[in-house]
């Protein structure tokens, strides 16, 4: 077994494909906010496994009660009832507008299945090539039709033909909608992140997001909310689309339910939720037992330990810490976001700035080339926000002196 991080970073880049860009350090432990690496160095991990760990690292809980599933029954596939699958469902829609869920693995893989809820329910009415309206700038994932709904060219690239039925407007931009809807009887549904993650922290008007679910009733199409990034507490409330008092039809979720043990959901309401019959879909991984015991533990700790009111809190206490200590710094051009998902855009490219957080012992994330984009953990602490401001702060001012 290779022990030391060359030895290890030597071995994956012989074994693993290669489609990552990967720092030269090998993480090894983590716990709360923390991870370290193998030669026992601590970074604050702002970017949380990307919107992953809600618990943070090693939540001694968690962990209590995975290792309390896995010796009871850990997997069956679909084809048996489970008690798990059917608490973590009641949770989930006494948390949010919805009547039903379906489980599978990913964010991906929520959206295929919203994605296929709104074509079947286009052909159940009479629609032959039903059509999603989806944003400039969304993200939906890496799936063939999950990238055709995704707004980046730059992930799109090389994997032509795309997936047809997805017709891309401006975000926030309701005339946009209207003059598709005008053009295309075929639009059946809209998807959409009420706040764009990958694409650079843009948080929708709320008029925008009321207007997409009065458009939605008008013409009988389905209001899809990709909730993958920024549910589960992530901005202050369990679903961003509860800021604008709307209930979708359905809304697709994956990230922070597991608080780090891989699941995925589309939970539908209203008109989504007679569309599927049996047969309709399946996935045999999605919904086991120690997946779903982890997102009921993640949803109890989140009660217990108020962390949507953390979220809102912090979140709050981060951006306005960054807007003191980056106040009149030309090239800081927003600080911006929800609750504990937060963008801070610079005026030129930013990737650089990974390398330097880094060795002021931040995890941070770049999207969007402009924008660092902060993560955390939803258990971050008070102390542990005023850390992340000042480290950050102060890279973020070194990077700009150091010039383009
Ligand atoms: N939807 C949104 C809003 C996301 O941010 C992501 C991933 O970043 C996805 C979908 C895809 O999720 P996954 O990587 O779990 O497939």
């Amino acid at each position: 077994m290779p022990s030391s991080a060359e030895d290890i970073i030597e071995l994956e880049g012989h074994y693993v494909l290669q489609t990552y860009a990967r720092p030269g350090f090998v993480l090894e432990r983590g716990e709360g906010c923390w991870v370290y690496d193998t030669e026992g160095r601590a970074y604050l991990n702002c970017v949380a496994g990307i919107a992953v760990n809600a618990l943070g690292h090693a939540d001694p809980g968690l962990a209590a009660v995975l290792a309390q599933q896995a010796s009871r029954l850990w997997h069956v596939s679909n084809l048996y009832h489970t008690a798990p699958q059917a608490r973590l469902a009641q949770k989930l829609c006494e948390s949010s507008f919805a009547d039903r869920v379906f489980f599978c693995n990913s964010g991906a893989e929520a959206n295929e299945c919203a994605i296929k809820i709104a074509r079947l329910y286009g052909h159940q009415r009479g629609v032959e090539n039903p059509a999603i309206i989806v944003m400039e700038k969304a993200w939906h994932g890496r799936t063939l039709a999950t990238l055709s709904a995704t707004g980046s060219r730059k992930a799109q690239a090389g994997f032509e033909p795309l997936v047809p039925g997805f017709v891309r407007v401006p975000y926030d931009d309701e005339h946009a909608v209207r003059q598709a809807a005008e053009a295309n009887p075929n639009i059946v549904a809209v998807l959409v992140e009420v706040l764009q993650g990958e694409g650079g922290i843009h948080v929708a008007s709320t008029e925008y997001v009321r207007f997409l679910r009065r458009i939605c009733d008008e013409r009988q199409w389905l209001l899809m909310i990709d909730e993958v990034q920024s549910g589960i507490g992530r901005t202050g409330k369990w679903f961003a689309y509860q800021h604008a008092g709307i209930q979708p039809d359905v809304i697709t979720l994956a990230k922070g339910l597991g608080s780090g043990v891989p699941i995925g959901a589309c939970v539908a309401a209203g008109r989504a939720r007679g569309v599927f019959k049996p047969g309709s879909h399946g996935s045999t991984f999605g919904g086991g037992p120690l997946a779903c015991a982890a997102g009921l533990a993640t949803l109890a700790a989140m009660d217990e330990e108020r962390l949507l009111d953390n979220a809102a809190r912090v979140g709050e206490l981060i951006r306005s810490g960054l807007r003191d200590a980056l106040a009149g710094v030309a090239g800081v051009v927003e600080i911006r976001g929800m609750g504990l998902m937060i963008g801070l855009e610079l005026a030129r490219p930013c990737g650089d700035l990974v390398k330097q957080a880094l060795e002021a012992g931040l995890l941070i994330n770049v999207t969007a080339d402009r924008v660092v984009r902060l993560l955390p953990p939803l258990v971050i602490k008070e102390a542990e926000a005023r850390e992340l401001v000042t480290r950050l702060a102060a890279a973020v001012r070194q990077f700009l002196a150091g010039g383009a």
